[in-house]
C-alpha cells in the first residue's frame, strides 16, 4: 500500500467505523474521492445492544456488523483493519500498527471514547466494562462460569460468587443492572433451581444522590420501581473505592462480597486524542466549530463521542449518543462532498430525538426535547424506532426487527453458552 492516493482523486481518510465513521463513509458514496475507512476491528459495533449480548438475549451478529458489508456496492470505498497509533496533522499523515502510513486530503476522526475508571484501585484489572463486543462476551462468559462454579461448589454462593455490583446510575449502569437481573430471575433461576436466588444479588451503586439525574422525577420514580420489581438493590450517595476479584469496597467503608463488578460509570476520549496536539475539553473530548472541523484545520473533521460538539440551539455540548454520532458523521460526509464539488459547507444542526433508556422487558423511559415523557411499553416502542434508524443498512434493520421481536416475544436467551474468549483483545 502506498502513502498517497492510488487514483488521482483526493483521499478522504476516515478513522473509526462506529456510527460516525460509517455515517460519513456512506454519505460520500457519490463523491469524487477515494474513501478509506480504517478500524481496528472488521466490524461495526451497535453499542446500544451490548446488554442484550451480555445477557444472552442476542448473538454476536445482531450487535457486530461487517464493515465491508456496509460499503458493498460503494465503488469509491475501501476498508482496512488496522490500529491507529499516531495522527500527524502537519504532515497530513496517519500511522498504524502493522500497516504503511496513509496521507489524506480530508481526515475524519471518529474513534469514539473509552472507559474511564477514574483511578479506582483494582478497576482496570478486575472490573468488567461494557463498551465493546468483546467486553459484552467476556462479561456473559464470566457470569455463566460463576453459576457453573456455584453449581459444582454451592458453598461459593455464601462468598458472593453470584453477586454483581454495577457502578453508575446513568443509562449504561441502569440498563446493565436491569438486563442482568432479568437474566438472573429468569433463565438462570430455571437453569439452576437448587441455587437460592437470595444469594444472587444485583446491586447498583451511584455516587450522586439519585439515579438518572438527566430525567424528570416521574421517570426516575418509574425507574426505581422497575428496578425494584426486578429485585435490583439500589445504593445512592456512595462510590466504589476499590475492587478485588472477590470484593468491592465502597467509599463509606461498606464491603460487598461480589465476584463481578460491571463498570458503567464514565467515559473519556480515545487515547489517540493526546497525539493530536490540540487542546482537550472535559472528558478528553476535542472541541470543534459549527462545521465540525478543527480550528485552523478545515480539512480535519472530528465527530461522535470523541468530539465536544456545541448544539447551536441550546449552546450545550451534545451528549455521547448514537444519534449525535450518526448525524455528525452524515453531516461530515455531506460537507466534504459539497466542498469537493466546489460548494460551501453548511453548519451542523442536531435533530434531537429525545433522551431514552430501557430498564428491561416492557420497561423504558423517554423524555422528549419539549419535556413530554413516556414510560413502559410505549417508551420501549419509541426506543426501538429511534434505534432502528441508527442501523447502517435496510438489511440490518429488517434483521434487527426479526431478532428484537423474536427476543421480545419468546424471551429466550439462546446465547447463554460459554465459548472461552480468554486473552482476546478488545
Ligand atoms: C453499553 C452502551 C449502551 C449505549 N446505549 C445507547 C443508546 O441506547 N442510545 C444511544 O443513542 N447511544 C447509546 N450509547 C452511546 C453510543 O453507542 C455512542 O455514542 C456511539 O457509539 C458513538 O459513536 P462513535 O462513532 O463516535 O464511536 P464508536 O461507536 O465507539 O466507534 C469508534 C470506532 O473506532 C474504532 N477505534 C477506536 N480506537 C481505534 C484505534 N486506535 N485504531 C483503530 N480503530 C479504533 C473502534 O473499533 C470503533 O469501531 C451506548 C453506549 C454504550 C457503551
Amino acid at each position: 500500500m502506498t502513502g498517497g492516493s492510488e487514483t488521482s482523486r483526493p483521499r478522504v481518510l476516515i478513522l473509526g467505523g462506529g456510527f460516525a465513521g460509517v455515517g460519513a463513509a456512506q454519505k460520500l458514496k457519490d463523491a469524487e474521492a477515494d474513501v478509506v475507512l480504517v478500524d481496528k476491528h472488521d466490524y461495526h459495533t451497535f453499542q446500544p445492544l451490548l446488554y442484550q449480548l451480555a445477557t444472552g438475549l442476542l448473538e454476536e451478529t445482531a450487535v457486530g456488523h461487517s464493515l465491508r458489508d456496509l460499503v458493498h456496492g460503494q465503488e469509491n470505498a475501501t476498508i482496512h483493519q488496522a490500529t491507529i497509533t499516531e495522527v500527524d496533522l502537519d504532515a497530513r499523515e496517519v500511522r498504524f500498527d502493522g500497516m504503511e502510513p496513509l496521507t489524506y486530503d480530508y481526515l475524519v476522526v471518529a474513534l469514539g471514547a473509552e472507559v474511564n475508571f477514574f483511578g479506582t484501585d483494582g478497576a482496570p484489572e478486575h472490573a468488567f466494562p461494557m463498551y465493546t463486543l468483546v467486553d459484552a462476551v467476556r462479561l456473559k462468559e464470566h457470569v455463566l462460569q460463576k453459576w457453573q462454579e456455584v453449581d459444582r461448589h454451592p458453598e461459593l454462593a455464601d462468598q458472593g460468587a453470584l453477586n454483581i455490583v454495577v457502578v453508575g446510575g446513568g443509562p449504561t449502569g441502569v440498563e446493565s443492572a436491569g438486563a442482568l437481573a432479568e437474566l438472573y430471575r429468569g433463565e438462570l433461576s430455571k437453569d439452576y433451581p437448587a441455587i437460592d436466588q437470595a444469594k444472587a444479588r444485583v446491586i447498583l451503586v451511584e455516587a450522586g444522590p439519585q439515579l438518572f439525574s438527566m430525567f424528570k422525577d416521574d421517570l426516575r420514580t418509574y425507574t426505581e420501581k422497575a428496578l425494584a420489581d426486578r429485585s435490583v438493590e439500589v445504593m445512592v450517595g456512595d462510590a466504589v473505592a476499590s475492587v478485588t476479584p472477590t470484593q468491592v469496597t465502597l467509599k463509606s467503608g461498606t464491603v460487598i462480597d461480589a465476584h463481578t463488578l460491571v463498570w458503567g460509570a464514565g467515559l473519556q476520549g480515545n487515547p489517540v486524542v493526546h497525539a493530536l496536539g490540540v487542546d482537550l475539553e472535559r472528558g478528553n473530548r476535542i472541541g470543534v466549530g459549527p462545521d465540525l472541523v478543527l480550528r485552523d484545520r478545515p480539512e480535519v473533521y472530528v465527530l461522535g463521542d470523541i468530539a465536544a460538539i456545541t448544539d447551536e440551539k441550546t449552546k450545550q455540548v451534545l451528549p455521547q449518543l448514537g444519534s449525535v454520532a450518526l448525524q455528525s458523521g452524515e453531516h461530515a460526509g455531506e460537507s466534504i462532498s459539497r466542498r469537493l464539488a466546489g460548494d460551501e459547507p453548511k453548519p451542523f444542526k442536531y435533530a434531537d430525538k429525545g433522551t431514552m433508556a430501557t430498564i428491561g422487558r416492557g420497561a423504558a423511559v423517554v423524555q422528549m426535547l419539549g419535556g413530554r415523557t413516556m414510560k413502559g411499553k410505549k417508551a420501549q416502542v419509541a426506543w426501538g424506532t429511534v434505534h432502528l434508524a441508527l442501523l447502517p443498512t435496510n438489511e440490518d434493520r429488517a434483521k434487527a426487527v426479526v431478532d428484537w421481536v423474536g427476543a421480545t416475544l419468546t424471551h429466550q436467551r439462546t446465547g447463554r453458552i460459554t465459548v472461552s474468549t480468554g486473552g482476546a483483545e478488545n
